[in-house]
């Protein structure tokens, strides 16, 4: 199946309020157990790929996550979706033979995404109308075909770079995307983008502030954050600009990266953003330590 590209935003998504504030439900679907050098390079990419052969005592048990967060206009929205439910009981079946044996995933079916949102927000996944996707790796578009009322929002080149060749190379999976949802695209290049704190490039989701979509490219062509307004504070969604809280010390790359220079300006931003903002609540991607500090709820 060939999808139309998705079409650009022209304007803000229905749903603002003035002075809007959201809650954020921080989400873990499941643990995949992974070579450290894998996720943070010491030694160049072959040993990385190497260590996958090795011994896997010292594997780390890194979370993938997803996130609720509501909004009192917009309703409940998603950031990423996790893995698909499947993946609790054959993750070969959703995430292909490759991904599937060589992870080791652990991964309950109460813990899928939609479970979660169903038996403890009593949300259902048609009531999802907006899914925000920092970028379309496999741990975090493998369950798009559960919400299929949502407008997928895509940083601007992340569509392209999925479309290019060597997918799975690239840590993309065809199936995943390839359904029948809405997808646009943040034109981070048009008048509609503005800067914001310390980045260069962020577009008003709604346009009250409340969601501000950032774009940090490089892990991926498209890759995107997202800063949220608390009550008190500010949260941003690193995604995975960085793996780690640690990352943004040690600068240390994961195998997996589209544009080296790029990553490297967009985790300067977020350095900058953590200084001006030492009260602000910074999720990154997949650090096992920050993840088990924090609440299952921020408002
Ligand atoms: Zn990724």
């Amino acid at each position: 199946m060939a999808l139309a590209e998705p079409s650009r935003l022209t304007k803000p998504l229905p749903g603002g309020q003035d002075g809007a504030t959201v809650v954020l439900h921080p989400m873990v679907c499941a643990h995949q157990g992974s070579p450290p050098e894998f996720m943070a390079m010491t030694r160049g990419k072959l040993r990385a790929a190497r260590s996958f052969f090795g011994s896997k005592e010292d594997w780390v048990k890194l979370p993938i996550v997803a996130f609720l967060v509501e909004h009192p206009g917009a309703g409940p929205i998603i950031i990423d979706t996790g893995f698909h439910p499947s993946v609790a009981v054959d993750p070969k079946q959703n995430l292909g033979p490759v991904y599937g044996r060589i992870y080791r995933i652990d991964m309950r079916p109460e813990q899928a995404i939609p479970a979660q949102l169903r038996e403890q927000h009593g949300i259902e996944p048609a009531d999802i109308r907006v899914a925000i996707m920092t970028h379309l790796h496999i741990d975090h578009a493998s369950a798009i075909s559960e919400f299929t009322s949502a407008t997928y929002v895509l940083g601007q080149g992340e569509w392209r770079a999925f479309h290019a060749s060597r997918l799975a190379l690239n840590g993309y999976v065809r199936h995943h995307v390839e359904h029948a949802v809405e997808y646009k695209e943040v034109p981070y290049d048009s008048p509609l983008i503005d800067s914001y704190a310390t980045f260069g490039r962020a577009f008003d989701l709604f346009g009250d502030g409340s969601v501000r979509l950032v774009y940090t490219p490089g892990h991926t062509h498209g890759h995107q954050s997202v800063i949220l307004r608390l009550k008190e504070r500010e949260a941003l969604v690193t995604g995975d600009a960085i793996y780690f809280t640690r990352t943004l010390e040690d600068e240390r790359r994961g195998w997996a990266m589209a544009d080296e220079h790029r990553w490297r300006r967009s985790i300067g931003e977020i350095r900058l953003y953590r200084r001006e903002n030492p009260d602000a609540l910074i999720i990154p991607g997949h650090d096992p330590a920050a993840w088990a500090q924090l609440e299952p709820r921020y408002e």
